[in-house]
């Protein structure tokens, strides 16, 4: 039987539009039989999205890993490609699949970003890009890693899949590097259920962006690229600006959950957060906390699991970290000895449960248990 107690109490719970609204847009689209190809809801979800961000370009994709893909075609990027290892997978397996060699550098402690100083010592003749990760939505040191890509050559594509709505100093996060990507995963702060998007900062390149998402296809008979399919469907679109007219309700919902963590757990010997940086506006997509083993009395582990004796799933991410993943690990830059903050960081970290619906209650279960 189900009861207060046992619940279960998942790390994130997808937001979805109202049904109803949805239906009026589907009968619409079942009216116009324009399901896929830059129709009508595409073009407007295009055009309100980068109004809402803040950026000047967007090109809609099916998820962020095609959109990452893309991104390193689109600026031809070959060689070694300097990346974090604390990050979701995808962020370097899209590097792997356009052939490039993945270079890890080590984390920032307190923010779990790429650390600058590391991206410039791994730097080599075959350097050509940077993919730092702007990780749980948190912003990397993005004005020196531009110096570095500027004194060096190179070019900047921010996995930003976490990131929406991220702002620095009033100005939004993807607007920094040459391109960045989203994910509109149903994971995710904001939710096409699958989705992402390239963000590109003129227009040639956003057209090149829209021919590679298309097979290449620049009109019916010619292809000036070996492009793929990635293009965003209508019914995603129409389900998108279905969710962009309550993201803000929606973030301020999660960042009082973020506020009560972060003062319930503030005095608990052993248990730190992420610090918030200066002039950021978050969109609280994650709440990681780190376990001090010494300090707290209990490994990460061992409160991960008893978290979840409670019928409460945390999430390890992100652990393990993607060096120490087999198909990564033969990498002169995947061993331990070169990523120790990450590796640390990856043995310590534990994400509760977090999303606009979550009760009060479930929160006080959660925190109850970890104090
Ligand atoms: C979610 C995520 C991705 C993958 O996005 P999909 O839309 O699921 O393909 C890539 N990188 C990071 C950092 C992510 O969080």
């Amino acid at each position: 039987m189900s009861t207060k107690e046992n619940k279960p109490i998942y790390v994130t719970s997808p937001s979805l539009p109202p049904l109803k609204d949805l239906i009026t847009y589907l009968e619409q689209i079942w009216e116009s039989k324009w399901i896929t190809n830059d129709g009508n809801f595409h073009q407007e979800f295009e055009r309100k999205l980068a109004e809402f961000l803040g950026v000047k370009y967007i090109s809609l994709f099916t998820n962020g890993t095609l959109a990452l893909i893309t991104a390193l075609q689109e600026l031809k990027i070959t060689g070694e490609v300097i990346t974090t290892p604390y990050s979701f997978v995808a962020s370097t397996h899209a590097l792997w699949w356009n052939g490039i060699k993945p270079v890890f550098a080590d984390i920032e402690p307190e923010y779990c970003t790429i650390d600058p100083e590391r991206i410039e010592a791994a730097i080599t003749a075959k350097t050509t890009a940077i993919v730092p990760v702007h990780v749980y939505g948190s912003p990397c040191n993005v004005e020196k890693i531009q110096e570095i890509a500027d004194t060096y050559g190179l070019k900047v594509i921010y996995d930003a899949a976490p990131a929406f709505g991220v702002e620095k100093n009033e100005n939004s996060i993807l607007n920094y590097g040459d391109l960045s990507i989203l994910s509109f995963h149903a994971t995710k702060t904001f939710n096409t259920i699958e989705g992402g998007a390239i963000i590109c900062h003129d227009e040639k390149t956003k057209k090149r962006i829209d021919f590679l998402k298309n097979f290449g296809f620049a009109d019916e008979t010619t292809v000036v690229a070996p492009g793929i399919n990635a293009k965003m469907n209508e019914l995603q679109a129409a389900y998108g600006l279905l969710q962009l007219k309550t993201i803000n309700e929606k973030i301020a919902k999660r960042k009082i959950i973020d506020d009560t963590y972060r003062d319930l757990l503030k005095d608990v010997e052993g248990i730190s957060f992420l610090k918030n940086i200066e002039g950021v506006k978050y969109n609280y997509a994650y709440f990681p906390i780190f376990v001090n083993q010494e300090k707290y009395g209990l490994s990460r582990d061992d409160l991960y699991v008893k978290l979840i004796e409670h019928y409460i799933f945390g999430r390890r991410y992100y652990y393990p970290l993607i060096s120490n993943f087999s198909s990564y690990k033969g990498l002169d830059s995947a061993k331990s000895e070169n990523l120790p903050v990450a590796n640390r960081i990856s043995e310590q970290v534990i994400c509760l449960p977090i999303y606009p619906d979550i009760e009060s209650e479930a929160i006080k279960r959660v925190v109850d248990l970890i104090r």
